[in-house]
């Protein structure tokens, strides 16, 4: 079976998503990416950019997780970055080690999954917030 057989074709919206999202630096809510896409498509409503999210996050071309207030942000699979949240100032930080693509690499080698993409998030006290007191 061809890989390129799994992905469904993209409507214009979905395309249009897509390319916005190739455009951003980092992840982005669901209200700001269609105030973005208002600026260029003004008939575009906002429960065709929530639709056509999870249409391209069900083909693994996108990725969401849950910030610490509840919002859901989405980025494209292939930036691969894990965070750590502090939970008293909200403040994210980028991680650069990733152990776990050793053991997507096993998951498709040895029982044959196909991994779009996975999670990672740490959570606890920034140095600011270790320091400003207990
Ligand atoms: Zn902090
Ligand atoms: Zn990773």
């Amino acid at each position: 079976m061809s890989s390129t057989g799994l992905i469904a074709r993209l409507t214009p919206h979905q395309e249009r998503i897509l390319k916005t999202l190739e455009t951003i630096e980092g992840e982005i809510s669901t209200q700001d990416l269609y105030i973005q896409l208002r600026n260029t498509h003004k008939t575009l409503g906002l429960a065709t950019v929530y639709r056509g999210l999870e249409v391209l996050r069900l083909q693994g071309l996108v990725q969401s997780r849950t910030s610490t207030d509840g919002e859901s942000l989405y980025s494209l699979v292939q930036k691969h970055q894990h965070y750590f949240t502090c939970v008293r100032c909200s403040k994210s930080m980028e991680i650069d080690a990733c152990p776990v693509c050793q053991v997507e690499a096993e998951l498709e080698q040895k029982q044959s999954l196909k991994v779009f993409y996975h999670t990672l998030e740490f959570f606890g006290l920034c140095t600011f917030c270790q320091a400003a007191g207990n």
